[in-house]
This record gives structure tokens, sequence and C-alpha cells, in this order.
């Protein structure tokens, strides 16, 4: 059904399965095997000749519905769903990749990424070379004979700054090297990586895909034949997703496209608001005619998303007040929720960087991110106001 229908369909249709009851709403299989009809029939499974699942490790209707419409969402050949985000980036790794090889990163990617590519995959001979998420030259200038993967994040985290994803994947294909494209912040109906030329896309189904807060999950997009490698690591080593978050998340997903376009609506209004105020040093969203990148993220997003930065003229005290003023929002780390969140990313989600490393970054004490959820943005607004004064 995918190329026949809108997005808008395709997250309340794609990948369902009905059982015999015919049930509308999807069912959700909790099973860890699944039964045979004879000896026979067991082994013809057993051996790929019969088509069916034979135990939850690595196929169970739930995780295939829900991997069926994400994919479609995407424009993926398949997707391979994982127990989270973190899962999906080690498994595309350890799938696709082998000792002696390397990666290209963006610099500006998920802090256990970082911890992940530095300290875990370099102990097995995989190295990684970080650069400018924002100049494509720097990236051709990293790869070498054996650069196997670019990986990148767009926009980033907490910066909001915006990789040319065209000019990444003609740059790794040159170089013989695949591009992932970590599309957490936009999810599909933001953002379609394969569509400017990536070859994988990750997701965090943590995040926007669930989108409530309730279930870990994770997601590897591509070509059959990529994903041939992803699945094979995925049925042997078992980071698999349960059937229960698998059912989270593709009844999540119904509502996607809907609560994206909210989410990006509150999102631009928070910032527009916030460039007025006299104590907000620097906004950094992607919908702003002030981002550096804007004219490149309005050609390869359908709208700014759902977080925005912001640089407190009064630095840390400035920002930690602002923080514990608030009455509605939340403070925690978490995004991509229908609740606003905020935190203060200097001294939490990127507080394992050294303070040069930070200043490197551009992550400055009184930078705070906020997660704007789908509460009346007056409300949102109004609560941020308090502990601005
Ligand atoms: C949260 C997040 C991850 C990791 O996902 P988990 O589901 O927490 O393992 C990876 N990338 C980005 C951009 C994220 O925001």
């Amino acid at each position: 059904m995918n190329d026949e229908y809108d997005i808008d369909t395709l997250a309340v249709r794609a990948g369902t399965v009905r059982s015999q009851f015919n049930e509308h709403s999807e069912a959700m299989f909790l099973t860890s095997s699944f039964m045979f009809g004879s000896a026979a029939e067991a082994a013809a499974r057993f051996k790929g000749e019969q088509e069916g699942p034979i135990y939850a490790r690595f196929a169970n209707p739930s995780v295939g519905m829900m991997e069926t419409r994400l994919a479609a969402l995407e424009g993926a050949e398949r997707c391979v769903a994982f127990a989270s985000g973190m899962a999906a980036i080690l498994a595309t790794v350890m799938g696709l990749m082998r000792a002696g090889e390397h990666i290209v990163a963006s610099r500006s990617i998920f802090g256990s990424t970082v911890q992940l590519f530095s300290n875990i995959l370099a102990r097995f001979g995989v190295e990684t070379t970080y650069v400018s998420p924002t100049d494509p030259e720097a990236w051709r200038a990293a790869a070498r004979p054996n650069t196997k993967l670019f990986f990148v994040e767009s926009p980033s985290n907490p910066l909001t700054e915006v990789s040319d994803i065209r000019a990444l994947a003609d740059i790794a294909h040159a170089a013989g090297a695949w591009l992932a494209v970590d599309n957490c912040f936009c999810t599909p109906v933001l953002q379609k990586p394969m569509a400017l030329g990536a070859d994988i896309v990750i997701h965090s189904a943590t995040k926007y895909l669930d989108g409530q807060g309730r279930v870990l999950g994770g997601a590897v997009l591509g070509s059959r034949t990529l994903m041939e490698g992803v699945f094979t690591f995925l049925r042997t080593a078992g980071p698999s997703l349960s059937a229960f978050n698998a059912w989270i998340i593709f009844k999540g997903m119904e509502t996607l496209p809907l609560r994206m376009e909210a989410h990006s609506r509150n999102a631009l209004a928070l910032a527009q608001w916030l460039e007025t105020q006299p104590q907000v040093a620097r906004v950094y969203y992607p919908g702003l005619p002030s981002h550096p990148q804007h004219e490149l993220a309005m050609r390869q997003q359908t709208s700014g998303g759902g977080i925005v930065a912001f640089e407190l003229e009064g630095g840390r005290e400035a920002a930690w007040k602002l923080i514990d003023a608030t009455k509605l929002v939340s403070i925690t780390a978490n995004l991509g929720d229908t609740r606003t969140t905020i935190t203060h990313p200097a001294s939490t989600t990127h507080s394992r960087m050294t303070a040069e490393q930070r200043a490197e970054a551009g992550i400055g004490d009184g930078l705070v991110r906020v997660a704007a959820g789908l509460e009346a943005v007056a409300d949102i607004q109004a609560d941020l106001a308090r502990g601005l004064e």
C-alpha cells in the first residue's frame, strides 16, 4: 500500500494483521513461541522452506506489524525492531561491519552513541572519527579506504544543527561507505532520509514514535540486502523488542503525523517568543530564519520539529532558576512526549564531557533545552516566563 497512500493514511492503516476473530483494533501477541501442525511442518519452518513464526526472539506478529508500519512511513524495504534505540545502533555496526573498519560520525550525536563508538566498539577494532555535522567537506576529508559507515543525527541535540543529508550521502557513496541517519528528532513525518539518499535510518522509538513516554524501543531500516546482516545479529544476540512494547509503539504511530505537526507548531511559537526576550542571548531552532541552516532545514524537513534550545544571558544560575520556576513543564531529559520537558544539557545529558569539550561543542552553561509538548502553547510560554523574570 506504500505507493498508493499518503503518510497520514499509512500511519493508521499500514502493517495491520488480523487474527481469525477479525478484531478491529489489532491484537497483542504475548507469546514466546509458536506451534507447528506436525513434525514435518516444524522441520520446514526451521529450514526456512515454510513462512511463519518460530520463536519471539526473531519473529512475533505484534513486532512485525510495528516493523511494517514504520517501513511504510520511512519508504524503506525492511525494518528490524529492537529493544531500544541504542540496541538498534549497536546492531547496525555489529551486523554490517568488522574489526579493522572505520566510522565517520558527526560530533553532535547522542551521548550514549559516542560512548558506544569510542569506548566499546573501539575495543573490538572499529575506530571512529568525529567531524562537524555542518561541514560536508570535513566528512570527505575524514573518509579512509576502510571507512564503512557515515553516522549523523539531524537536527542535532541540543543545538539543532542541520546536516545536508543528500551531500553526505553522495560523499559516503563516493568513499564506498553507507550513510546512516538517526531520524529520532524528525521522524518520517518531517524528514525522509532514504529519499535524500541515506542507506540506513535508525530510530529510538522511545521518543516520538511512542510519543507518550511509556516504553523503550528502537528500529533500523534499509534495503532488504543491508537489513539481512542487521536481522542476523538480532536473531543471534537477542536485543529484541517485546510484543507489548511493539504494540504500544504501533498504536502510538497512528497519531504521529498529527502529533509532529502540533509539536512543531508549539516549538516554533516558543522559539519566536524566546527570540524577543531580553534575557535570552540566542535561540536555536531550525524553523527560525536566524538559524544558520534555516534554508537547508526547510528544504529537507517539512517543519522545524519539536526541540528548541536557548542560551540565557545569566549563565548556569539563570538556567537553573528558569527550570526551577516551572510548575507545568516536566524537568526530565526525555523528549518526544505529549508533555513539555525541560533540561539543562551542561549538567545532565552533556555532563560527561569536560568543560572544554562542551565549550568546543557550543554547549554553554546558560543553555536550556525544551522539547515542546502538546499543551496549549500559551500555558507553556507562561510557565517559562515565570523563570525569565
Ligand atoms: C534517545 C536517543 C537514542 C537512544 O535511544 P534509547 O531508546 O534511549 O536507547 C538515540 N539517538 C537519539 C537521537 C536519541 O534521542
